[in-house]
Formats: structure tokens, sequence, C-alpha cells
């Protein structure tokens, strides 16, 4: 006998919810590749990514997921033997210095840790100990998926201006494009990458990377080869360069369709106001929730965490206990923890609160990881639904946490 029937939900840190008006978007026949609606769109759908960016330097989309970006911008701009810093607080920063590894890059992990932002300070000394100028780059993320930290973007170009240094500044927004707020040009990036299936709420299969003149300078040195070279994706005027082959056709429908609701009809400060909110009512519960000591949030200081996802810390073993009753009993399927040492693996858990969401998917998330706690008699504080429902009752569109 089970309660789980009806609608089943995704609250993992991507892939998201898909709005049924993307998925309706796609649902019709293959489009010509020759000429018509995908020829006619192309341009319009670069423009508005841009804007998504807060760029007005370049796009390119490649049929590819978010590991796809990564290895875009690095094989654009990097060849063997080049040195890079890579600040690493987590899991996907981590693993975007090795992907740079497997290409010939000589890379310098800063690493801070599961619960550690990227402190200015030391990639300053690390710069500023580079008298050579050996380091061609310096590569971070605003959101790490796996520990929830945000970093402070704007803070790391400070740090390498007021190191006089002039390695190219690589942000992967992955985990946070159309979350928390970014703007590219405005915070000094060079390259930016990003993927359609988080806060862009798209199926997975498309990547993004947006890049500055600069950036577009060391393409040559680099050498990038024919599908990964970003030069006729973001320049090019004619169709099938533009791909680099078939386009892929539904993808760009539902991106159309995503970029409409973002861009045309909410508006990107509404989107982040959107994402905060949400945020601060999933660690309303967690603190609440936390009164009673088995659980806690990652990261504590709320400055830095991320506004799409959440991780959570357990007493052994009980995250893993709770996401295994989310997903086989509420039709609830949680984040698995990612990063940690291999021992933790059952002590932690993460809330995706990212992209097509409303007050009913937030309570209802909340609600199943409750209902999930007192099925098990895993301790925890009393109030939490309430706490949220508070917070997004108090919804006013601002951004600042
Ligand atoms: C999800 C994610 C990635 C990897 O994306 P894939 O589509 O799984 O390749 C990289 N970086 C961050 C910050 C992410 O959240």
């Amino acid at each position: 006998m089970s309660l789980n029937h009806g609608r089943s939900i995704l609250a993992i840190p991507g892939p998201s919810v898909v709005p049924d008006r993307v998925l309706n978007a796609m649902h019709r026949p293959s489009a010509s590749i020759y000429d018509g609606e995908l020829v006619e769109m192309t341009d319009g759908l670069l423009d508005d990514l841009k804007r998504v960016a807060g760029t007005d330097g370049f796009a390119a989309i490649y049929l590819a997921n978010g590991h796809g970006a990564w290895e875009a911008a690095l094989r654009n701009t990097l060849n063997h033997g080049d040195k890079i810093v890579v600040l690493s607080n987590g899991f996907f920063s981590h693993k975007w210095g090795t992907v740079a590894e497997t290409l010939g890059v000589r890379v310098e992990f800063i690493e801070y840790g599961m619960t550690g932002y990227a402190d200015p300070m030391r990639l300053e000394e690390v710069l500023r100990a580079d008298t050579k100028g050996e380091i061609k780059a310096v590569l971070a993320v605003q959101s790490e998926t796996s520990s929830s930290v945000r970093n402070d973007v704007a803070a790391l170009r400070a740090a390498i201006d007021v190191a006089g240094h002039d390695a190219l500044f690589m942000v992967d927004c992955i985990a946070s494009l159309g979350c928390d707020r970014f703007e590219m040009d405005a915070l000094g990036v060079d390259v930016m990458v990003s993927a359609g299936q988080k806060g862009m709420m798209n199926p997975i299969g498309l990547a993004f990377v947006f890049f500055n003149d600069k950036a577009d300078a060391t393409r040559v040195h680099a050498n990038p080869g024919q599908y990964w070279d970003w030069t006729d994706r973001a320049k090019s005027k004619s169709f099938y360069p533009r791909w680099s082959g078939s386009p892929p056709g539904h993808l760009m429908f539902a991106l159309r369709e995503t970029l409409n609701m973002m861009v045309h009809e909410e508006g990107m400060p509404a989107v982040w106001g959107r994402h905060t909110t949400i945020a601060k009512a999933v660690w309303a519960a967690c603190d609440v929730w936390g009164q009673a000591g088995a659980l806690r949030l990652n990261i504590d200081d709320p400055a830095r965490r991320a506004t799409g996802v959440t991780t959570i810390n357990t007493d052994p073993g009980m995250a893993h206990k709770i996401r295994m009753w989310c997903q086989n009993e509420a039709g609830v399927t949680l984040g698995n923890s990612l990063g940690f040492p291999p021992e933790e693996l059952e002590d932690h858990f993460r809330v995706g609160h990212m992209g097509h969401l409303n007050i009913h998917m937030v309570m209802g998330v909340l609600g199943a990881i409750e209902t999930a706690m007192i099925a098990q008699d895993i301790p925890h504080g009393s109030g939490a639904l309430a706490a949220a429902a508070k917070v997004l009752s108090a919804h006013t569109n601002a951004e600042g946490i």
C-alpha cells in the first residue's frame, strides 16, 4: 500500500523541471534545416542568450552538456603546456581543472574545501607570485553545485586586477545562469560557460559559451579543431557552419520558449529575485529542522549560498534514508552527495530549487522531506514549513540576501 501516485518531481540541481510550455514547443515535426524557421531564429537565440548573460560579446551554442561547454572554453583559449589556476571548492570546479589536464594544460589547484568559498586573497597571492606571467587563465565556478557555495565573482575579478595580472578569467555558470545574478561584462569575465538544463529550464543537450575579444584573441594559439572552434558558431553569417552541422531543431524551439519566458516576459531581475526568495524559504525550513540537531546547511553564511541548490548535511546515514524515502514513497527525487569523502556518501543530500518552480512545488518538496523524517524517527525541529511559508508570503522580488 503506497500513497505514491500522482506526478513525481525531480528536485535535483539539474536537470530541472522543464515547463510544459517548453515541452509543447518541441512537440512538432522536424523543421527544415535548409531554410525557414530554424535559419531565421538563430540570431535571436544568440542575442537573447547574451541578454541572459549580460554581455555584448559573443555567444556560441554547442550540442553538448556542461562538460562540452567546459571543453569548448578550454580548447579555444589554451594549448598543451599552458599553465592555469583553478579555484576548487567542490566537485565541479575541480573537475573542470581535471578536464584541462586531459588537454595537456598544467593546472595549479587552489583548494578551498567543501565548505569554503573561493577566497580572493589567496588568488591574489598566487597571481602576484607569477612574476613571469606564466598563468594563462583563472577558472572558477559562480555556484558550486556540490557544496552549494556561491563564489563572489566580482571580488575574484578585483583580485586579478589588484595583482595586475593579465590571465583570462573564465567562469562556470552552469548551475547559476538564470538563478544567481550574473552580468558578464560588468563583472569583467572573459569567458563564461553554461548549459541548458539547470536554471535555463531546457532538456539536456545545449551548451553555451560566451566570450569577449580578449579571449577570442587566444584562439589562434589554441587551435581548437573544427567542431569546438567557436568562431563560426558565434560569428558566421551562414547557417550550417553556425551549428557545425545539423542544428538541434527541437532543442532550438525549446530554448526559444525559455528565452521568451525569461527575457521577454519575466525579466532577469525578477528571475533572480524569485530564486532568492525560494532559496531563503528552503534555508528557513532547514534552520528549523536543524534545531533538533540531526541536520544542518553545508554553507553557514547566507551571503555565500547559491540560490539554485542547497546542500544539507546530516548525522551519519540519515541523508540517504531521507532521500530514499522521498523517492520511493513521496515521488520526490532529491540530489545525492557529491564531492564529499566516500565514507560520507550517505550523510549529505541536495535540494535543487532552480528554474520553473512555484509555491506548491517548493512546499511539496519541503513537506516530503519533513514527512520522510517523521516516518523514520529522524529528529528535527517543528515549524519548518511555517517558516518557509512566511518567507514565501513576504516575496518582494528583492535579490539581496
Ligand atoms: C551540472 C554542472 C556541470 C556539469 O554539467 P553536465 O551537463 O552534467 O556536463 C558543471 N558545472 C556545474 C557548476 C554544474 O552544476
